[in-house]
């Protein structure tokens, strides 16, 4: 990593790469987030039944997908939406874990849920509107669960690293950063996607890299395009919204792919992922040369 990199993201000095310190692997449920393996976590925007989430769990394990995400509690715009199924939504991704094997991702929006949603989250997801609520990341870390942390729709890279350097600081190793899109002049997509974060963040940082082309793009059609670009740009992960019939979902639906997009996604990604594992080995294999002098 360059040395300039160093200084600008100074204040977050724990998330930074280093000889001793290149790769944070996050393991969950047999799963490795950050591993040599690509890792695919899909699932619908917000649990509602259980016939929609085991059908949805199913499918995207059979797919590929190892991880199974879900909110059972919803940050939402207008306080008239639907705000989630709270403890009954986590008792649904807890079957759904018994049944498939997923590992589960789940967000968690107050400090006084966190032993709630960590008694059956696999990964506690921190949410782009809570992304500076530092009470809410010490209690999150503190919980030794892995935490996903997503990027603050206005939040620099600098500041998600600080977010990332407080979960660090509070015991917690492990975090893995996700680029979700930050709100720009541009109003066509839902948010503008990060491409660069992606990029930067596996250059200067240990930490596990997760892209969101559905909460970036907005838009269905939109979605798989980005993941590939994610792929490319060296994302561990993607994390996508997926739903038996997105049009009735009652959030996020029109971001949300389908069963049959999300199997013309996964297919179409292959080649990316092979390229991508070509690039980790050759870029091993230059480290070692350097290594060995
Ligand atoms: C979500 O993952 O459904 C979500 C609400 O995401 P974000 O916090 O990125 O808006
Ligand atoms: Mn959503």
């Amino acid at each position: 990593m360059h040395d300039s990199w160093h200084d600008f993201f100074a204040e977050s000095p724990d998330v930074l790469k280093t000889d001793r310190r290149p790769q944070t692997v996050v393991r969950v449920l047999g799963v490795e987030i950050g591993g040599d393996e690509f890792v695919t976590m899909a699932g619908p925007c917000s649990v509602e039944t259980e016939a929609q989430l085991l059908a949805t769990a199913h499918h995207v394990r059979r797919a590929g997908a190892r991880v199974l995400r879900g909110g059972a509690f919803k940050p939402r715009s207008s306080p008239y939406s639907f705000q989630g199924l709270g403890r009954e939504g986590l008792k649904l991704l807890d079957k759904a874990r018994r049944e498939t094997g997923l590992a589960i991702v789940t967000e968690v929006m107050s400090e006084d849920d966190v032993p709630l949603v960590a008694e059956y989250a696999d990964i506690l997801q921190i949410g782009s509107r809570n992304m500076e609520n530092f009470t809410l990341l010490e209690a999150a870390a503190r919980s030794g669960r892995p935490i996903l942390l997503k990027r603050g729709m206005v939040a620099t890279i600098a500041d998600m690293l600080r977010s990332a350097q407080c979960v660090l600081a509070n015991g917690n190793p492990n975090v893995i950063l996700c680029e979700r899109g930050i709100r720009t002049f541009e109003t066509a997509t839902r948010n503008t996607f990060d491409v660069a974060a992606i990029a930067l963040l596996k250059q200067v940082s240990h930490l596990p890299v997760v892209a969101d082309p559905s909460h970036a793009a907005g838009h269905r059609e939109l979605v798989p395009a980005l993941a590939r670009i994610a792929v490319a740009a060296e994302a561990d992960s993607l994390i996508v919204e997926v739903h038996p019939n997105p049009n009735k979902a009652w959030s996020d639906g029109e971001q949300t792919l389908d069963f049959s997009a999300f199997d013309a996604m996964m297919a179409s990604l292959k080649p990316y992922i092979a390229l991508r594992a070509d690039h980790l080995a050759l870029s091993r294999a230059d480290a070692l040369m350097e290594a060995v002098g």
